[in-house]
């Protein structure tokens, strides 16, 4: 087994480290394309190793030669997540590759379903780098700023297989990262937050909808010596409303780091809140209808992961994210593609009279009105069911120790009935119901409209 201390290993990893980081600030467009060319030839002719690719491609009649760059990636058959879970285990990993110098990872259930690839230690410490490469753009040094990390350590997730089961156990926790702080979103944030306050760190990581909690509680006056000098934020859209609360409460600017789990990291935003394409890691395609979107519109964003001897990430349909490019440059000077907006889940959202969908970024600006507006933490977890086009339910769950503290529960729904009443039309028939409880497994978003019979017209 290649150890993290063999010196293969260490001087792949340096290597990496000195080039990767600096990559797209350090080549030009066509450079990068060459990069990306020679990437992709690799990673083809890797994936006819794996039973997946292999069956798809011969069954096309695709063989790797045919493929000399990126011009041609339209000839590769698109691969869904039912292929993954038909090969899996075995099929979607490399016949020249030792199974045991693999970690499983699985998405993360918030549709219900989750599904489960290999990673590589490489995977993982390109992982890291695609998040220090956002660090440095926002003047942090990963090895001597203070960060605290709020991930999510539940016993699956990709964090869990990077950091538990992929580095700790081969550098020890203190080693390489002592000045890391990794918490658990899972946690309460009323403990996350007096975690980051004894550490001071200079910079906070953590998931959307966490920071959002935190802020307030800062706000009430919890944490008083946290001042980091930037916050990142993953996981969901960051609704503008949010964005400016979090960084009035901890006066520090926020910008979002955007990955997958399949792909790793994928973008982040630079000073100027630009959206910059990690072009090295990933090629992106933006599909509407089979089609490449035009200038100005989203569409279904397809992945291809340039790097790895785990899970091949080959034109993969399946992040299931809406995604507009942005055909521009930005004067930072970095390479690579950009991104307008990332509007979030398709298979987690809510259809109009009209034919558009209500993507997770909608759902978060209306989310995000009980925290800035209502200033109360007291909305535990919510779920939407659009049973028609012209009714919908809402269910909430309340935090029972904060019942009697803050706005009314009736106040709360008025908020969430008025900001989904503005997205969907006066006609639709709002439904508010309090639960105990909402399985964590079962997704947040359900509709029960039949896609099938409807015409998307555009994205909300
Ligand atoms: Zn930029």
């Amino acid at each position: 087994m290649i150890s993290f201390y063999s010196p293969i290993f260490l001087s792949k990893v340096l290597k990496s480290y000195l080039f990767d980081i600096n990559r797209l600030g350090s080549l030009s467009d066509e450079e990068l394309r060459r990069y990306q060319d020679k990437h992709l030839r690799k990673m083809v002719k890797f994936a006819y190793t794996v039973p997946l690719y292999y069956d798809k491609y011969k069954k096309v009649g695709i063989h790797p030669e045919d493929i000399k760059g990126i011009k041609d990636i339209k000839k590769l058959p698109m691969v869904s997540k039912y292929d993954f879970k038909k090969y899996y285990p075995d099929g979607i990993i490399s016949s020249k590759i030792d199974k045991n110098k693999l970690i499983e990872v699985s998405t993360s259930g918030t549709t219900g379903k989750s599904l489960s690839m290999y990673v590589d230690m490489f995977d993982i410490v390109v992982g890291l780098f695609g998040y220090i490469r956002s660090l440095n753009e926002h003047g942090i040094n990963w090895r001597k700023d203070k960060l605290s990390i709020i991930a999510d350590f539940a016993p699956h997730t990709v964090e869990s297989g990077y950091i538990h089961r992929g580095l700790q156990p081969r550098l020890g926790s203190n080693l390489f990262f002592k000045n890391i702080q990794w918490l658990d979103t899972n946690d309460p944030a009323e403990k996350v937050i007096e975690e980051i306050n004894k550490f001071k760190p200079d910079f906070i990581g953590g998931y959307t909808g966490m920071l959002g909690h935190i802020a307030l509680l800062k706000d009430k006056g919890f944490g008083k010596d946290i001042s980091p000098k930037v916050i990142a934020s993953t996981g969901a859209p960051l609704s503008k409303a949010l964005e400016e609360l979090i960084e009035k409460t901890f006066n520090a600017p926020v910008f979002e780091s955007y990955g997958s789990t399949e792909s790793g990291p994928i973008a982040f935003q630079c000073k100027n809140g630009k959206y910059h394409v990690m072009s090295d890691f990933v090629y992106l395609e933006y599909l509407k209808n089979g089609e490449p979107v035009k200038p100005g519109e989203a569409g279904k964003l397809i992945v291809t992961k340039l790097f790895g001897i785990g899970t091949p990430i080959i034109r993969y349909d399946a992040i299931n994210d809406i995604v507009a490019p942005l055909y521009e440059k930005c004067d930072c000077g970095l390479a690579g593609g950009l991104i307008a907006k990332i509007y979030g889940r398709d298979d987690i959202s809510l259809y109009t009279q009209d034919g558009r969908m209500l993507l997770p970024s909608s759902f978060g600006e209306i989310a995000s009105k009980i925290l800035y507006e209502l200033k109360t933490n007291k909305l535990k977890d919510a779920r939407v069911i659009q049973h028609t086009l012209t009714k919908i339910e809402i269910q909430v769950v309340i935090d029972e120790k904060l019942r009697n503290v803050g706005p009314s529960v009736e106040e709360i729904f008025s908020v969430l009935k008025q900001g989904l009443q503005e997205k969907l039309g006066s006609q639709v028939e709002i439904l508010t119901k309090e639960v105990k409880k909402i399985d964590k497994q079962k997704p947040r978003i359900i509709s029960k409209v039949d896609r099938s019979k409807l015409k998307i017209s555009g994205y909300t």
